[in-house]
């Protein structure tokens, strides 16, 4: 029987909760660094000490995972942390498509999915000088809106560009992305693609909690007009959300355009876990400005199970227990590499 491997942070305690519900082997990757922490939780059945996450590429990490017949299951630390290059080459076999996720770092790649899959995207901008607008410069790969910024012309974004460079969070224009910025109600779209069945399942949604941002609604306006500071989208953490269901069929015909988009251009297409992310504008129109090709943190707000989970299974069921059932079925149909890259 296969055992379930990822990296010890992100969504690691759910993943491996999850695993460990569906009676499978449970391996976490740790830097030394969080020892502590993953040692106070008893579903965790190995955990492997490195000193830096791309220690998962060294040969005594893979073949201690190929002893355990191990599965890796990606998340955004993984993709924060390697270049799409490096995850490509790990030879334990990833759940899901590992070449989607090169699809997720790159904004131009992005981009072209999105637009393939029919969604509606906010207008890129393609050169500061083109700034005519409210726009959000965002930085490439999954930063976790850390160092994104809004702006509405030129000089200000170069100001703000300046700043970002001094503090060396960035190097220059070529680390931005420009994008209309869309004012609505954010929400980020969490589903399930099972290969095995070939069927979409929508798992639930979240808010994210971005700092600074969301602390100046706080200020009165006369107080931010003083304040010289750039407010960042750095996530610290996300509460739950359920939508008027009269949003849910578009929600779902979403999720299949983007996996029928997924299969033509990036093989086997997008399998496992992933995560629709927009605005619902005024006449609550969906404006996707992201996709996450991977299991997201926002789905650790349903270990036990979601409002529409509780629509599809008669017991509690995260992504983490997902994932693992999706094993355990391909492992049972002998299609293990059905669900694997
Ligand atoms: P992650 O990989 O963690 O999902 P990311 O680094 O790819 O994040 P985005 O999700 O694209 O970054 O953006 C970070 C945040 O910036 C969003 O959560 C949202 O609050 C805001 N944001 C991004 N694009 C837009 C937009 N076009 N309009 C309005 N807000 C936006």
């Amino acid at each position: 029987m296969a055992a379930i491997a990822t990296l010890g942070s992100h969504c690691a305690l759910q993943v491996l909760k999850g695993a460990k519900e569906e009676g499978l082997k449970t391996i976490l990757v740790s830097e030394k660094k969080r020892e502590k922490l993953y040692r106070r939780f008893g579903f965790i059945d190995e955990l492997v000490l490195v000193d830096s996450f791309a220690d998962i590429l060294d040969n005594k990490c893979t073949s201690l995972l190929e002893k355990n017949n191990a599965i890796l299951v990606p998340h955004g630390t993984l993709i924060a942390q390697m270049s799409s290059k490096d995850i490509e080459s790990i030879k334990t076999p990833i759940f899901g498509n590992k070449y989607i996720l090169k699809w997720e770092s790159d904004r131009a790649l992005k981009e072209k999915l999105m637009r393939q899959a029919n969604f509606d995207v906010p207008k890129t901008i393609s050169s500061p000088k083109e700034i005519d607008r409210l726009v959000i410069a965002k930085r490439h790969g999954a930063a976790g809106g850390k160092g994104y910024f809004l702006t509405t012309n030129e000089k200000d974004y170069k100001k703000k560009r300046d700043k970002l460079i001094k503090q060396g969070v960035i190097k220059g224009d070529s680390d931005l992305y420009l994008q209309e910025y869309i004012s609505g109600v954010l929400a980020y779209l969490q589903y399930f693609y099972s290969p095995l069945k070939e069927e979409i399942e929508f798992f639930g949604i979240d808010q994210r909690h971005e700092s600074d941002i969301e602390g100046l609604a706080r200020i009165p306006a006369q107080e931010q007009l003083d304040i010289d500071n750039v407010p960042s989208f750095n996530i610290i953490g996300n509460s739950p959300m359920v939508l008027r269901e009269s949003l849910l069929d578009k929600v779902y015909s979403m999720g299949e355009e983007f996996v029928l988009a997924s299969k033509n251009l990036v093989p086997p297409g997008m399998n496992g876990p992933f995560c629709i992310e927009g605005v619902y504008d005024e006449n609550a129109n969906f404006r996707t400005f992201e996709f996450s090709a991977r299991i997201v943190a926002g789905t650790n707000l349903y270990m036990d199970g979601s409002p529409y989970t509780t629509l599809i299974y008669d017991e509690p069921m995260s992504m983490g227990r997902r994932i693992a059932r999706e094993v355990k079925e391909a492992e049972k149909a002998n299609q293990i590499e059905k669900i694997v890259t």
